[in-house]
Formats: structure tokens, C-alpha cells, sequence
């Protein structure tokens, strides 16, 4: 899949705001990046295109973080309650990292259920901060 618009982390977020996980792709070795690069890791080339990923993937590793930036101690998250954040390998290969959610803050707030290699599937998280527009980030959820 191509998109004419030009890579840039603008872009990926205004994709996120429509529900989709786009990074990009050297059109000369084949890597990928999420989020997307201009210029590729591997090869150097500058000839990148856009591509979807599915958004399925597995927890690589995660951390519970308790004390927090105060955008997640405003949805309830502290000590003792901690948000999972984590690294997602994506079934294409790349790994992101992003906020895990679950089907509810209680079942976020008990640690036995996030594991290493369990299948998440993307989740774009309204980030809604006062004073300020509300925006789109990456987040994941189990399957
Ligand atoms: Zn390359």
C-alpha cells in the first residue's frame, strides 16, 4: 500500500487519529520502521514508502510504572495501581513501544495479567490533556 503524503511524524499521528498504524518501508532492502523512518537504518537509502501494518502483535517485555507523568495519575493511575507500559513486537517484525490497556482499570491494576508473549492488537488512545487539543497515540490491548 502507498500513500502519497510525505513521511513525517505529522502524518503518522494523522493516520493514528483515523484508526491506522502506518510506518514505512525501504523500497531497497525491505526494512520497516514504526514509527516511520525517512531515511532507512539498515541500508541508508532515502527511498522509503508508507505501508500499513496490521496491528496485531505480542508483549516483548513490559514495565508497571507507578509513579507516573500526571496525564496518568489524572485517569487514576498511582501506586499501587500502576499502568502497564510495554514493548510490542508487531507480527510484520518491528517492535514499538506503547501504553497496554485493558478491558477495564481493575484488570490493568493486577499484574498477573500481563505476560510476555501474549497477543495484543493495537488500541489508539484519545490522549486528552486540559488547556490542550486532544490528540491520538499508539496503544495496545489484549486480544
Ligand atoms: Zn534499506
Amino acid at each position: 500500500m502507498s500513500e502519497e503524503k510525505e513521511i513525517t511524524l505529522r502524518n503518522y499521528f494523522d493516520f493514528l487519529a483515523k484508526d491506522k498504524l502506518m510506518g514505512s518501508k525501504c523500497k531497497k532492502c525491505g526494512e520497516v520502521f514504526v514509527p516511520p523512518k525517512k531515511i532507512c537504518n539498515k541500508c541508508q537509502s532515502t527511498e522509503l514508502e508508507w505501508i500499513e501494518f496490521s496491528g496485531k502483535g505480542t508483549l516483548a517485555t513490559y514495565s508497571l510504572i507507578h509513579v507516573g507523568a500526571r496525564y496518568f495519575s489524572a485517569q487514576g493511575y498511582r501506586m499501587g495501581k500502576p499502568y502497564c507500559f510495554g514493548v510490542i513486537k508487531l507480527e510484520e517484525g518491528p517492535r514499538v513501544s506503547a501504553h497496554v490497556v485493558g478491558p477495564s482499570k481493575e484488570w490493568e491494576f493486577d499484574p498477573a495479567n500481563f505476560k510476555v508473549g501474549m497477543p495484543l492488537k493495537k488500541k489508539i488512545i484519545k490522549v486528552e490533556i486540559e488547556g490542550r487539543e486532544p490528540s491520538f497515540d499508539l496503544g495496545f490491548e489484549p486480544v
